[in-house]
């Protein structure tokens, strides 16, 4: 199997400082966004903290013995990835909260993280918070996260439309953050991979000013090399004025 993977960052025109923290390796198939939050640069620790623990307990080249024992008895590998996924995204949580107990001014902090691992030629998705995974195959984007935020409850209930929700002001209030709100249920998702795949993963500051139709749009104009640099700067030149980051993921070869 081989990978491809870019990246692009950018604090946006307004803030000093970067909360969004990225991590991409293409030899372990391990991807993150983490879109961070407090104050006193309390988001950045928090976004750093999330991609450095996922980073330590995801990329390790095997799964320890138990795991292995457990994998056989389980039957579906996939099972155990997700089940690892949810694990080291709430080993993150709890290192967070550790750290902003240990340090008062960092109270509260907390970060979004979405995660890409790619293994055994299948994506597993997981995600805390509105920092999203699309995946573009054959020009078609679709959308593998669910946001985790009250706007997107009211869309689930009926109470809000699509349109409406891009225009409520406090459309970024999280239900669940890594850190911020302690033990987190992650949702998990895999598809099989595919030749030609083009997996994004990204910050709000890419999804506020730009649509899913204009990002597939990006997505099917642009090279994956230039689609991670093309999607920050479109959201800029769109009004953007968070900290905005995007991975770009391309499958070159499955086996
Ligand atoms: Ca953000």
């Amino acid at each position: 199997m081989k990978l491809e993977a870019y990246a692009w960052t950018d604090p946006g025109p307004v803030r000093d400082n970067n909360e969004d923290a990225f991590h991409l390796d293409e030899d372990a198939g391990l991807f993150i966004v983490a879109d961070g939050m407090g104050g006193h640069a309390a988001g950045e620790v928090a976004s750093r903290l999330a991609v450095e623990t996922l980073r330590e307990m995801l990329s390790g080249d095997e799964l320890d013995p138990d795991e292995t024992r457990l994998d056989r008895q389980v039957g579906d590998p996939g099972d155990l990835l997700r089940e690892r996924l949810r694990y080291a995204m709430n080993q993150a949580s709890a290192r967070i909260r550790r750290e902003a107990v240990a340090n008062p001014s960092w109270s509260g902090m907390g970060t979004t993280a979405a995660v890409l691992l790619v293994e055994g030629g299948q994506a597993h998705v997981a995600h805390v918070g509105d920092s999203r995974v699309y995946l573009l195959r054959d020009g078609r984007l679709s959308r593998l996260t669910r946001d985790h935020t009250v706007v997107q409850q009211e869309i689930d209930a009926g109470r809000l439309t699509p349109e409406m929700a891009r225009r409520v002001t406090h459309r970024n209030y999280l239900t669940q953050s890594v850190g911020y709100h302690g033990p987190v249920e992650p949702d998990t998702t895999t598809r099989n991979l595919e030749v030609g795949d083009i997996y994004i993963l990204c910050s709000d500051g890419v999804t506020d000013p730009l649509d899913d139709p204009r990002i597939a749009e990006l997505g099917n104009e642009a090279d994956a090399p230039d689609l991670a640099e093309r999607l920050v700067r479109d959201a800029i030149a769109a009004g953007g004025e968070d900290n905005i980051t995007a991975v770009v993921v391309r499958v070159v070869d499955d086996k």
